[in-house]
């Protein structure tokens, strides 16, 4: 504000006010161009400013207007700190900007600030992501439900070997995909692509990733097996006998817990449990089975633990553990290449947690460009 002369200064404990203007000086006349200094009048015009020492401030700026003693016009002399039509300087609406990005709802920023909702929102849509222009090395990708622009998915692609953000997708759909992925003059380069057991990103990595390992987070397939365990469990407990029931006390996590990490008197529950019935006792051993696979430190071990485990599976005969099967049959290849690197989808579920709070702090996205604006504000 290096042309401002401060003509007053009020104060509250609340609020500060500054009264200014501008020095006068020649200004060129946007109608003809002819330069001029002759004042016609003055307009008082208040603006939200940045707050001084946490009080809200406001600028009282008297605005001139210079007349063209060619053409006649009046005009508004020039203030780089304030866009045209704006009731909040430049530097609040960047600051309003930068304080979205520490995932403060609109509202909350705006409160904040003094300010309208709209004021914010305005701002955040003057913003722009444009599309990355090369794919990275190593693409993970996810879907969550962001019920944004019409659709109730939306998919997120992610880095994983830098752990950043690559880009928020309108849908899920193969369709949407296709489209997004196809110009993308680098597809060759990528070479891992993590992903969900969905076979509709499993055939379009295939179709556009021809260098590219494709990797099934591990950690998606443990539900599987936690599943079977857990359903075994609710036949067998259904069954039991009300005398026998306080030995399934806790019986869900007994159960689900790695045995190792259970205690003395742990242990005993679950022995106790396993001892009335067999179907359980032989859906927790191929739970550790599975467990045990899942700590393989090499893919040749992963391999040989899992054939062990699918052959385990198979000759028991539960019921509980076919979908299981049938899942190892279709991904086991894409599941045992996770043992090859260290890839995951986890940076990728944490956004999509990130995501969620967005979500919930601003009651949905009708608009999914705002929407994606507002997670690429938040999330880079
Ligand atoms: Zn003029």
């Amino acid at each position: 504000m290096e042309d401002a002369i401060i003509e007053d200064l009020h104060t509250t404990n609340s609020e500060a006010h500054i009264f200014f203007s501008l020095k006068r000086k020649p200004h060129t006349c946007p109608h003809c161009h002819t330069v001029t200094e002759k004042v016609h009048d003055y307009r008082l015009s208040i603006l939200k400013d940045l707050p001084i020492m946490s009080k809200k401030t406001f600028l009282h700026y008297r605005k001139r207007r210079y007349h063209c003693p060619c053409c006649n016009k009046h005009f508004y002399e020039s203030f780089r700190l304030l866009p045209k039509h704006c009731r909040i300087t430049t530097r609040l609406a960047f600051y309003s900007i930068h304080l979205l990005r520490d995932r403060q709802s609109i509202r909350a920023v705006a409160e904040l600030l003094g300010i309208s909702d709209s004021s914010v929102f305005r701002r955040m849509q003057d913003v722009r992501f444009p599309k990355p222009s090369h794919l990275p090395k190593v693409l993970s990708i996810d879907e969550f439900r962001g019920n944004a622009g019409g659709q109730k998915f939306q998919a997120i692609l992610t880095d994983a070997d830098k752990h950043k953000l690559f880009d928020i997708l309108p849908s899920r759909s193969q369709v949407s995909l296709m489209q997004y992925l196809q110009d993308f003059p680098n597809k060759k380069e990528v070479r891992y692509f993590v992903t969900d057991m969905n076979k509709i990103y499993r055939d379009l990595a295939s179709e556009y990733f021809p260098n590219a390992t494709i990797v099934v987070d591990k950690f998606h397939v443990i539900r599987y097996v936690t599943w079977a365990l857990e359903n075994v469990r609710k036949r067998v407990q259904k069954l039991l006998h009300p005398d026998k029931r306080k030995y399934f006390k806790r019986s869900r996590k007994l159960l689900l817990t790695h045995k190792y990490k259970l205690n003395k008197e742990g242990l005993q529950a679950l022995e106790i449990m396993l001892l009335h019935s067999q179907d359980l006792a032989t859906a927790y051993h191929l739970k550790e089975l599975f467990y045990d696979f899942m700590d393989s430190y090499t893919r040749a071990e992963a391999a040989k633990k899992l054939r062990f485990f699918i052959l385990a599976a198979q000759a028991s005969e539960l019921k509980e553990f076919h979908a299981c099967l049938t899942m190892l049959g279709n991904w086991s290849k894409y599941i045992l290449n996770a043992f090859d690197c260290s890839y995951t989808n986890g940076y990728t579920e944490g956004t999509n947690n990130a995501i969620k709070v967005i979500k919930r702090n601003a009651f949905g996205y009708r608009n999914f460009e705002n929407f994606r604006n507002r997670i690429f504000l938040s999330l880079t």
